[in-house]
């Protein structure tokens, strides 16, 4: 059976980043990412790094160095308990220094080629995998890949405040950028995913469901208090953000006036329409009330088109 797996990004998500790393003295786990990980390996994920290292490609360092950076990394987890099972690098990069590696690659995100390789040679179902990252390129390759992504924002971020698995926002313009949930650190992200993911049938719990991509709020009775509270400051939010994005619209206005205009139009027939029966009614008094009521009647089309259309903006 094919295996699930969190695929991480390496810089800021696992490891501080100074900027094209070179020496594995500089080598700094951020804090927590070992209980996370050892979190994840207990419930049986593979825990897989996938880093661009273009450094390689502009001459800032070599694969050589890079390899003793990623063993210094596992040096260190290993120290703590924790491991990562595979460190899958990308040193490509177009028009780069170095032309050994200047080239385009399947394997540098946002592409997903390096998850695609992972599950072929480690056996993944990358459908029941997660993607975690602190950038819109580690969303867009899992997402490409068929995973589910969270993106770390750290608290120094300036994007918007978030709170523990917070359902991912849309990140500027880009769908493919949205990630599914955000997280401020892999703990978090680590929680997202034990949370999110139900449990492997197994001999003590046959009736379990069996991994799947979807999103499915579980049912509240299976939710601790905590989780239901969530869900309901989740469902909450997205009725303020709607609520604001819907006070005022263009074709909520023109419905307005169509509709203003077409009651108005009635009356005016209408009471032409009456005046017929007075003797000193004109001849032109039917056609006139006639021309009020048509009046009407369109205006009170386009006050039901535009808002129709205002319910599916
Ligand atoms: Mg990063």
């Amino acid at each position: 059976m094919p295996h699930k797996a969190v695929f991480l990004d390496r810089d800021n998500t696992v490891i501080d980043d100074p900027g094209y790393l070179a020496d594995p003295q500089g080598v700094r786990l951020l804090p927590g990412v070992e209980e996370a990980l050892t979190r994840l390996a207990g419930a049986s994920w593979r825990l897989i790094v996938v880093t661009n290292q273009s450094g390689v490609a502009r001459g800032l360092l070599t694969e050589d160095m890079l390899q003793q950076v990623h063993a210094e990394i596992q040096r260190q987890l290993a120290q703590r308990g924790a491991k990562l099972d595979a460190i899958y690098y990308c040193p490509f990069l177009p028009e780069a220094p170095v032309e050994a590696y200047a080239r385009d690659s399947d394997e540098r995100k946002p592409k997903p080629g390096m998850l695609l390789r992972a599950a072929r040679e480690m056996d993944l179902d990358l459908r029941a995998s997660w993607m975690v990252g602190d950038s819109d390129r580690d969303i867009q390759a899992g997402r490409r890949a068929g995973c589910r992504t969270i993106l770390i924002r750290h608290d120094g971020d300036q994007s918007e405040p978030v709170g523990q698995g917070d359902r991912g926002e849309p990140a500027g313009q880009d769908d493919e950028a949205w990630p599914d949930f955000t997280a401020r650190n892999l703990q978090e992200a680590a929680e997202v995913i034990l949370r999110e993911s139900p449990a492997e049938p197994s001999a003590a719990n046959p009736n379990a469901a069996p991994q799947s991509g979807g999103r499915e709020i579980r049912p509240s009775h299976e939710m601790s208090d905590s989780q239901v509270l969530q869900e309901l400051l989740q469902m909450a939010r997205q009725l303020v953000r709607l609520r604001e994005g819907r006070e005022f619209s263009v074709s909520k206005l023109i419905a307005g006036i169509a509709q203003g205009l077409a009651l108005l139009a009635f009356v005016l027939g209408a009471v032409k329409f009456i005046g017929l029966s007075s003797p000193a009614a004109s001849s032109d008094a039917f056609w006139q009330s006639m021309g009020y009521l048509a009046i009407a009647g369109f205006c009170q089309v386009a006050a039901l088109t535009f808002f129709l259309m205002n319910r599916q903006d």
